[in-house]
Parts: structure tokens; sequence; C-alpha cells
């Protein structure tokens, strides 16, 4: 009768909903073959970006760093490190002695710094600039629940034009720096500083190097080009309060690679999946042609978050990657990054949850005003999400807490659309590491290798399985390489200190 007519049209109907769902789906499900060519593509690239006669139009950069070794265990000293371009700004002292009782010990504080607040709002556009330099926000922080409250403060106080120019964003790194110097006690140390800057950097020596793009949602167009060590000590002069020795610039990669080979002299990679993604490793010389001589090896900054670039990604982005790209500050650039760094991941969930709302499949086909909010779905989120020991109702609550009202169903599905999207950026990036390592396999003219890989990066620290998902997908695409990955605490205070020690061994060697 009509009843019985009434059910069929409704499975009928939830048929076709769960068809057009694992339709939606089923494009971020990348096959075997698929990954392959990803690690084929990426060495084909990161020949490019070494070559001399492909250099220049690289998307790959593969940027020489001038570290040439990684530590022996003789680094001995005090030093300052700076960390920008990670979760967290941070001054850091680090002291770190040799000899029999080796050890390292820090002291950092967390800097709130305007910039980090464009990042979950990037619509706003670089109109004007800002009269406030957001000194007053500059108060350090211990716990992160004062950090996360003085953070609210800065969102709802500074709703628009958080642009920056240049030299704005050095005075306040230096406020910074004097106010971390003034904490220790320490005016008057002049100490050699070591610089971790998490952008993509052209170096021409272990302490100048040019920012050749901004990533990540960071903006302050007129640093780009410019030599970020003669910024930095341009702002300590400007100051006059205290002198300081900046030694290296270091991309979070290297320090993390050196953190870790500082304990296991196995470490030649290192790998970044946080924020951003990147990696870098130990090349031989001879490969690296943008720098001259041809002997011991080089560090090289791979800068991977840019491949795809041109487009040689393109069949394996769908069109939820595509609008994340468009709506971000830097359309066009850093693909593979937009595909699996913790920046994005929660923006590609968003706007596949956009689309299924639109569609009727989710939330009674309501686009909440949350829904529309860029950068609501932060990696903790992703993590709580996907963690096994949730309950729905808990998916549900923590729904519940970013303002997204749901049904059972719907958490089923969000959770689901959440794991299909950190599973490709685990595969994405394990598929890049067997590129790189098979690259160094081949360079040691070895049919096995076996390494260390340093790692840092939120993603691979906090979500539940993205790890493990990197790991087996580079087993299974470099099977001729035994990959160790070893997580690196802090390489950003501690690899750069590491490097500056360096630096400054080779700067008494070139005096005397
Ligand atoms: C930057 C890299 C950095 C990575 C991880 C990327 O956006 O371009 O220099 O290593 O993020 O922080
Ligand atoms: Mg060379």
């Amino acid at each position: 009768g009509k009843g019985a007519a009434m059910v069929t049209a409704v499975a009928y109907r939830l048929a076709e909903q769960s068809k057009q769902i694992s339709q939606i789906l089923s494009e971020f499900r990348l096959t075997t073959e698929q990954l392959l060519e990803v690690k084929n593509r990426m060495r084909v690239e990161i020949q490019n970006g070494l070559s001399k006669s492909t250099h220049e139009s690289a998307t790959v950069k593969m940027l020489p760093t001038f570290v040439q070794s990684t530590p022996n265990g003789t680094e001995h000293g005090d030093f300052l490190a700076l960390d920008l371009g990670g979760t967290n700004f941070r001054v850091l002292l680090v002291k770190i002695r040799s000899g029999k009782k080796r050890s390292v010990e820090m002291h950092n504080k967390i800097y709130a710094i305007p910039l980090e607040v464009m990042q979950g709002t990037g619509e706003e556009k670089c109109t004007q600039t800002t009269t406030s330099t957001g000194q007053e926000h500059a108060k350090s922080v211990n716990t992160s629940m004062q950090k996360a409250e003085i953070f609210k403060r800065i969102r709802t106080k500074q709703k628009k034009d958080f642009c920056f120019t240049c030299s704005q964003l050095f005075d306040h790194i230096v406020h910074c720096i004097s106010d971390f110097l003034d904490y220790m006690g320490m005016k008057n140390a002049r100490l050699p500083l070591g610089f971790t800057f998490s952008f993509p950097c052209k170096q021409t020596s272990l302490d100048a190097g040019t920012l050749v793009t901004w990533t990540k949602g960071f903006k302050a167009t007129d640093c780009e080009g410019e030599d970020v060590v003669g910024l930095l000590r341009d702002a300590i002069k400007r100051r006059e309060e205290f002198e300081l020795d900046v030694v290296a610039i270091v991309n979070d990669t290297v320090g993390t690679m050196m953190t870790c080979a500082y304990e296991e002299p196995t470490c030649e990679v290192g790998l970044i999946a946080g924020t951003g993604s990147n990696a870098c490793y130990m090349e031989e010389m001879r490969n690296v042609e943008m720098v001259d001589g041809d002997d011991g090896q080089m560090c090289v900054n791979m800068e991977w978050g840019a491949f795809g670039d041109n487009g040689c990604l393109d069949d394996m982005r769908t069109e939820y990657d595509r609008a994340v790209d468009d709506l971000s500050l830097n359309p066009g650039k850093q693909r593979y990054e937009k595909m699996c760094s913790g920046m994005y991941l929660g923006e590609i969930v968003r706007n596949i949850l956009i689309d299924m709302t639109k569609k009727g499949f989710l939330f009674r086909g309501q686009i909440s005003e949350t829904l529309k909010t860029r950068g609501i779905f932060e990696t903790k989120f992703l993590s709580q999400i996907e963690s096994d020991r949730l309950a729905l109702l808990q998916v549900r609550s923590i729904l519940q807490h970013l303002g997204l009202d749901s049904t059972c169903d719907d958490s089923i599905i969000v959770k689901e659309v959440c794991g299909i999207v950190s599973r490709r950026a685990a595969q994405l990036c394990g598929a890049g590491m067997a590129a790189v390592v098979e690259k160094i396999r081949e360079n040691r003219g070895v049919d096995h290798l076996k390494i260390t890989v340093g790692v840092d990066g939120t993603l691979y620290k906090l979500h539940p399985h993205f790890s493990l998902i990197m790991h087996q997908t580079v087993n299974e695409l470099a099977p001729k390489c035994s990959v160790n990955f070893l997580l690196s605490e802090d390489g950003s205070g501690k690899g750069a200190a590491l490097i500056t020690a360096v630096g400054c061994r080779l700067r008494q060697e070139l005096n005397s």
C-alpha cells in the first residue's frame, strides 16, 4: 500500500545518498599505482631542483643550507635561538655541554605574534598597514590556558588588517628578544644566535638568505626577496639596547634533522608534518649543482610543499583541494602542502562538509555560520574526532562545541570525511618520503639502505593515525630501504643552537 511505497522511497533515497557520499569520498582514495606515480614525480622534481639547468624553473627548489655535517658531539656553549613559522613564536636559550656528560639545557618563552592570528583568518586582504605592532600582546605565556585566552583577546580585538610591514615584524621579534633577555638576566651577554625561520629561504651562506615567499598564511609582502638575517640585524641595531651575533638561519626541517642526528648518527633526513609540510636531507655535494665543489655533503632544504605547483599533481587534486587553494592567501602555491599539512586538512574537510550540506546529506541541509568560518577545524579537532577511543556521542559533542549541530548520522559522516582526508595526507607525505630515501639509496649505490628520519610537527605528533599510515606508505613504496622514524623533540630550538655552534666553530677556524 501507500506506507510500503513510502518506505521504499525513503530507502531508495538513503541508498542514493550513501552512493553519492561514497562517490565524493572515492576521489580521495589513492591506489598504490597512484602513490607510486607521486613518488616518481617527486623524484623528477628533486632532480629539476638540484640541476643548474632546470633549477630556475623548478617547483621543488632543493635549497642549499650550507650545513655540511651533522653534529659530532663537540658542540659547546650558550646560544640564543628564535623560532618563527611553527605553531608558536618562541625565543630560547640553549646551553650545550660537550664532553663526557653531554647535555642540552633549554629555557624558552612563547610569545603571541600578531601574524599568527592571521593564520585562521586569511580572507582579510592586505589593503592597509596597521599601526599596532601588537606589542601590547607580547605577553609571554607559560600555560596553554593563558595562551588560549590571549589569543582569544587578540582575535576579538583585531578583526581586520593583519598586514604588517617587514620592519614592524622584525621590531616585534626584537622586542620579544629584549623581553626574554630581561627575563633571563642576560642583556649584556652578546650571545650567538640561530634563527629558525620556517619559510623558503635562498641561502648564500649559513648566515645569509633571502625570503623566497611566505607560506602558511603569513603575509608581510615587503619581506619577500629581502635578506632575513640583515632585517634582524637592522632591527637589533634600531633598538640600540643589546648586541647579538646572528650566526645562522635555519629551516625547521634542518633543525629537526640536526637534533635527531645529535642522538642518532644515522639520521640524515628531517621531516616536518605540522602546520606546514617539508623535508630536508644530506645530499652529495656533486649533486648540489647550485653550490660549487664536489666533495662531501650538504643538507638540502627541499621545500617540497611547492610540489605540484607546475600542475603535475592536478590529476589527483579534487574540487575541494582547488577550493582550499583558491581561498588561501597564496593561490596556486604550495599545492602539495595544501593536501598534506595541518593548516589545510581541516579546510579540505570543511569544504567537503559544505558541499555535502548543500546536497542535503548533512546538517539537515543547513549551512551554519560556523561551517562558513575558515580555519574552524584545527589539527587538534581532527585528531580528536578521529580518535578510536571516542564514542560517536563524543564526536557529536566536539562538533557541538565547534557550533555544529549534528545528528548521529551526521557525526558518522563527518568522522568518515576526516579519516579519508587525513589518510590521503599521510599517504602523499609517505610517497614524498619514499622518493627521498630512494634518492639517498641510489646516491650511495647500495642495494639496501638503512636510514633514520627525524620528524616533528603537530600532525605527526597529535594525530592518531597519520604517523602509522605514513610509515606504512614509505615501507610499501620504498621496499629497498629500512626507514626508522625518530621523533625529534624541539628541533627548532635545539637544532638551531647546534647549527649555530658549528657556525661559531667554523668562524674561529677561519679567523685563526
Ligand atoms: C615552509 C617550509 C617549512 C614547512 C614546515 C612550509 O610552509 O615553506 O620552509 O619547513 O612549512 O614548517
Ligand atoms: Mg656541487
